[in-house]
């Protein structure tokens, strides 16, 4: 599933001091910023977040992260793993709702050999699919940049707050 993210650039401002472990991550970055809007974070929970993929395989590729910097699934803690398995719930009921989504793709590239096109920082892809879209394998090469599509997407997306804020 070598579908992710085509760029990690990082802006260089709004830098934070950070360890050198998790320096110029997105995940950590973006989460530790008061931009949510802006760098399309939807929802935040207690020790994860979802954001949009900026990036995106198909309209309304999400992605849920955990705020800790880790790379490795098996240090998940419970609650991590719950709230993550949460959010993507969260995650299919409204992209079913406002995208009349017809399937989906679920799942993490965990390592640079698997896809991850960010590998220090773990992350479940949430990806919408209908009947009839292009084949999945066939647009793996080349990711698709949307602009307008995303901040629309986004205001969409984002209305659905009583399903994001339901426990
Ligand atoms: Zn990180």
């Amino acid at each position: 599933m070598a579908y992710i993210d085509s760029s990690n650039k990082i802006d260089n401002e709004d830098k934070k001091d950070k360890s050198s472990e998790n320096k110029g991550c997105i995940f950590c970055d973006y989460a530790a910023l008061d931009k949510d809007k802006e760098n399309l974070i939807l929802a935040r929970g207690n020790v994860s977040y979802v954001i949009m993929n900026k990036y995106p395989y198909s309209v309304g590729h999400l992605l849920i992260a955990p705020y800790r910097h880790t790379a490795s699934l098996v240090s998940l803690s419970e609650e991590e793993k719950l709230e993550i398995f949460t959010f993507s719930q969260k995650s299919v009921s409204i992209l079913q709702k406002i995208m009349n989504a017809d399937g989906f793709n679920i799942g993490m590239n965990l390592g640079r050999v698997a896809g991850a096109g960010i590998d220090t920082h773990l992350h479940l892809h949430v990806v919408p699919r209908w009947n009839g879209d292009i084949n999945f394998m066939s647009v793996t090469a080349e990711t698709k940049v949307l602009p307008e599509a995303l901040d629309v997407t986004y205001r969409k997306i984002s209305y659905e707050r009583n399903t994001w804020s339901a426990s």
